[in-house]
């Protein structure tokens, strides 16, 4: 009889196009499919409140999934070097595979293949995840590109591999410890704030796929309108890629098949934003620091106001009295989620008005969208406060009066989140735009003299 294999699922929550568990079913025996919840390992940062709720739900539904092809979901949670090297004895397992990670936590695999490889069991990891894979994306001199331009026309250049079958049956040892979803406390109780998500989303493969689907046929063609918060005109697949629900390559390959002429003209402008993925996870790649520290160095001289808490609170909670900025801090706070622009607009304000770093704002952004993604959301930040790759001069600084007026002219977007805007109640700002832009500024002088004396 042949051996388990044992299946490690991570930010890869699908069945269909996932290379790992192909080959584990491949492998020809029994498969164990393993989701481990660390929170506890060298690089890994821990999730924040909404990507949490969106595991649950994640993981609920692949166990769903997979028991109907007659296979389990084993859960278990602690430190991978300890748990893998464990399931892998307890179920007699003679090889191992995993989708590729590519922040710091690839060094927990690296030391784990050769950990697993030592005791003579086979391990081998795929490329899932990215349409390409970091290292091999170079300039002419073997560097890590620092422009997404030349990036983008470079990734583009490698063939994009074909889709993985989903398994349509597989067999799952029974005997294996699982822990109970509901004992990770993945969810929020007192209070228990996800109402609006719930509303809003429903995670899982299945209903990640009817989404790209949705998008492909009724959306893509208003692609071209993207900028505008108030229509809907981009995909919302972000925590599908976040979790794996869906990989690049299934969006890649859907984009180029059958499509009308309007949406055929909006797919490349579509595919170059999850370039921008791309580009952000061969930043991290090679950065894996980039949550903590200024990917451009200068930006270690900017003299950050310490942040008074009522104006951070103000931001949190939408009640600056900016209405675009309140309607997008609203929305995040509701749904998880909010429109890129508009993400724009308030790291802008956060950071060039109200004079707070970067890295308050981007955790704050890490505990609450449901895509919080290691990768995307630091370079965001970093794009915004000037300090990052490729990133969007410090001294151009979002007017979010004007922002409003050009991207939701009618303020369909601004009324949906504040409807007190038409009213009395609604706050006088908590800065003046001008004076704070001015001292953003100044402030920047210190970054200019920086760069000069290094
Ligand atoms: P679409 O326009 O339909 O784009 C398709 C996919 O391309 C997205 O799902 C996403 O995976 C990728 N993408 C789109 N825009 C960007 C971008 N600017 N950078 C990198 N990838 C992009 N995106 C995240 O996925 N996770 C984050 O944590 C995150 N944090 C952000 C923080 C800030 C301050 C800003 C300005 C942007 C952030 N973004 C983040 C990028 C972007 O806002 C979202 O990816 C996008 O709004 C998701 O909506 P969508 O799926 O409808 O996008």
């Amino acid at each position: 009889m042949t051996a388990p294999a044992l299946a490690w699922l991570r930010d890869d929550l699908r069945i269909a196009d996932n290379p790992a568990l192909r080959a584990a079913v491949d492998h020809g025996g029994p498969v164990v499919v393993l989701y481990l919840f660390d929170e506890e390992s060298p690089g890994i940062r821990p999730l924040g409140g909404a990507t949490r709720w969106w595991l649950h739900h994640s993981l609920a539904a692949l166990a769903d999934d997979l028991s109907g092809r007659g296979g389990r979901l084993v859960l278990r949670r602690g430190p991978a070097e300890k748990i893998v090297p464990a399931v892998v004895r307890e179920t007699g397992a003679d090889a191992v595979f995993w989708n590729r990670r590519y922040g710091a936590s690839r060094e927990i695999d690296a030391r784990l293949k050769e950990r697993l490889r030592g005791d003579d069991i086979e391990v081998a990891s795929f490329a899932a995840n990215l349409l390409v894979e970091p290292w091999t994306v170079q300039t002419e001199q073997g560097r890590p590109f620092q422009v997404f331009t030349p990036f983008w026309r470079a990734a583009q250049q490698q063939p994009v591999r074909e889709l993985v079958p989903a398994p349509r049956e597989l067999t799952s040892p029974q005997h294996v410890d699982s822990d109970d979803l509901d004992d990770w406390g993945l969810l929020p109780t007192h209070p228990d704030w996800a109402g609006g998500l719930r509303e809003r989303w429903e995670p899982g493969e299945h209903a990640a796929h009817r989404r790209l689907e949705h998008f492909v046929r009724e959306v893509l063609a208003d692609y071209h309108e993207r900028d505008l918060p108030a229509q809907e005109a981009t995909s919302h697949l972000s925590p599908r890629l976040r979790f794996g629900e869906l990989s690049p390559v299934q969006i890649w390959h859907r984009a180029h098949g059958e499509l009308t002429a309007a949406a055929r003209k909006n797919a490349g402008r579509f595919l170059s934003e999850v370039g921008w993925r791309e580009f952000d996870w061969s930043i991290l790649y090679n950065n894996t620091g980039l949550a903590h520290r200024n990917f451009r160095e200068e930006f270690d001289a900017f003299p950050w106001e310490h942040p008074r808490k009522a104006d951070l609170e103000a931001w949190q909670q939408g009640r600056t009295g900016i209405p675009l900025v309140d309607a997008g801090m609203r929305e995040l706070w509701t749904t998880g989620y909010m429109h890129n622009r508009v993400r724009m607009v308030t790291a802008s304000f956060l950071i060039k008005n109200l004079l707070i770093d970067w890295r308050i704002g981007e955790k704050w952004f890490w505990d609450t969208l449901v895509d919080a993604d290691e990768a995307n959301n630091p370079a965001n930040w970093q794009w915004v406060a000037g300090s990052g790759a490729d990133a969007a001069p410090y001294f151009r600084v979002f007017n979010p009066e004007l922002q409003a007026e050009k991207f939701d002219p009618h303020r369909e977007y601004i009324r949906q989140w504040v409807p007190e805007i038409d009213g009395d109640e609604y706050p006088e700002p908590i800065v003046d735009l001008k004076q704070s832009r001015a001292e953003a500024l100044a402030a920047f002088e210190h970054v200019k003299a920086a760069r000069t004396t290094r």
